[in-house]
């Protein structure tokens, strides 16, 4: 499969180039030339399937062509030994959660299966210089990364997340690995961090010197993998035959979770309507509502690993729908959530239904109530995160002392190790250089 980038069709680069690179020279980013069709047959037959057999069939028509069936399969194995169950929250609204792995985040998933496929392509090139891997994170990024990626040779892994801004767990999660992994405490927002590493890739002399690549969902490798458990959702609700009409909404920062969910509907999977997800930072509501982008400064809020600004995968989403504002909006309705609508809806559903969801999971919530589903469709929004991640800030809204995962503990007993830069890409570089 060949990829080009949202800047220029005309580009065209194997997976391999796509993976180690990132972010296309004309800071575009790179998109498959063509999007695998999976037949009907095979999407109905998925609902005998538990996740791994899912994902590797899904894998085998994005990454069959470049990968060979045997490797592949090893990857995927490796990649997702845990499911993403499918919960009834209460009458025809379902959660998928996505937050079983080991950083109890969705990022799991397409972190790991990154690392592993990077791995694969730098044991074939048989280089001997490292490659580093820059990650910007407003929080649950960075601690997917860092774990997918630990200890794997060949590979070194720097986070950048802004100082302060981040949940204690969400930090210890990337801050006391040590190996190959380094924490940089940039003194600005998840924004400063994202354009500090936009511009590494960028920057002539760094590329000459080191070899940089991207885990950010900018990465192929890193959100196409997410389309993965949006087949898994159609076909644990398939089986109990409640499949027709889904609308599924999403949670959403830098919308690399609804394109995956998007790319998963033009493979085929029967969505009725994606919803997309949002705390304040609400530009591409105000797109879908005005047919005008208007990026800008992200403001912090609860559901921190949203506060996005000025979301990557915009550019993905424009160029599947062919710049066309209609078409987006036939398919994709946006919501947006203040702190206080949050809090009243974590505190709604749990004294309701009994369901602890976290800060981001209730914007997705929220949206499926908001949308007001018929009778005839059932509702699925993504908990993306574990509310243990947000422990703080859940039992305040909630009045209750909720239980920290042994997963996640085990992080808070390690000791923080970081580095403090500025936000200038100048001394980013400097740092980077020595
Ligand atoms: C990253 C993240 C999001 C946003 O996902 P995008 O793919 O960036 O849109 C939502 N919730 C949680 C918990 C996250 O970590």
């Amino acid at each position: 499969m060949k990829y080009y980038s949202t800047g220029a069709k005309s580009v065209s680069v194997t997976l391999k180039e796509a993976v180690i690179k990132g972010l296309a020279p004309d800071r575009g980013l790179y998109m498959p030339k063509k999007i695998p069709l999976i037949d009907k047959k095979t999407v109905s037959q998925m609902k005998e399937w538990n996740f791994k057999e899912i994902a590797n069939t899904v894998a085998q028509f994005f990454f069959g062509q470049d990968i060979s069936s045997g490797a592949l399969k090893e990857i995927v194995d490796d990649a997702l030994p845990f499911e993403t169950p499918l919960v009834r929250v209460h009458d025809n609204i379902y959660t998928l959660e996505l937050f079983h792995g080991p950083t109890l985040a969705f990022k799991d998933v397409g972190a790991r299966f990154m690392a592993r496929i990077l791995r694969h392509f730098i044991r074939e090139t048989n280089s001997k210089k490292d490659i580093n891997v820059l990650v910007a994170t407003s929080g649950d990024t960075g601690s997917a990364v860092a774990n997918g990626f630990l200890g794997v040779n060949g590979i070194h892994v720097f986070v950048l997340y802004p100082k302060g801004k981040v949940s204690p767990a969400q930090e210890y999660q990337f801050t006391t690995l040590g190996q190959n992994i380094t924490a940089l405490e940039i003194d600005g927002t998840f924004d400063d961090c994202q354009e500090i590493v936009k511009q590494a890739f960028t920057d002539g002399e760094l590329n000459e010197k080191l070899y940089l690549t991207s885990a950010n969902s900018i990465n192929v490798a890193r959100f196409l993998p997410q389309s993965f458990y949006y087949f898994n959702a159609y076909a644990q609700l398939d089986k109990r035959g409640i499949s027709d009409e889904l609308i599924v909404s999403v949670p959403s920062g830098n919308f690399g979770n609804l394109t995956a969910g998007l790319f998963a509907w033009k493979m085929g999977l029967p969505v009725k309507r994606f919803i997309a997800a949002n705390n304040r930072n609400d530009v591409f509501l105000e797109y879908l509502k005005t047919g005008v982008y208007n990026p800008r400064a992200s403001v912090e809020t609860y559901a921190n690993a949203m506060d996005v600004g000025n979301p990557s995968n915009f550019a993905r989403i424009l160029d599947l729908f062919d710049n066309d504002h209609r078409k987006i909006t036939d398919l994709i309705s946006g919501f947006r959530y203040t702190n206080e609508d949050i809090a009243q809806t974590m505190q709604k559903v749990y004294n309701l239904y009994g369901y602890v969801l976290d800060p981001h999971g209730a914007c997705g919530y929220a949206s499926l109530e908001d949308y007001g589903l018929l009778p005839s469709e059932t509702g699925i929004f993504l908990e993306t995160a574990h509310p243990a991640k947000f422990k703080e800030t859940v039992d305040r809204i909630l009045h209750s002392d909720i239980e920290i995962p042994a997963k996640l503990q085990k992080f808070m007993n390690g000791t923080k190790q970081s580095v403090e830069l500025g936000k200038d890409f100048a001394e980013f570089k400097a740092f980077l250089m020595k």
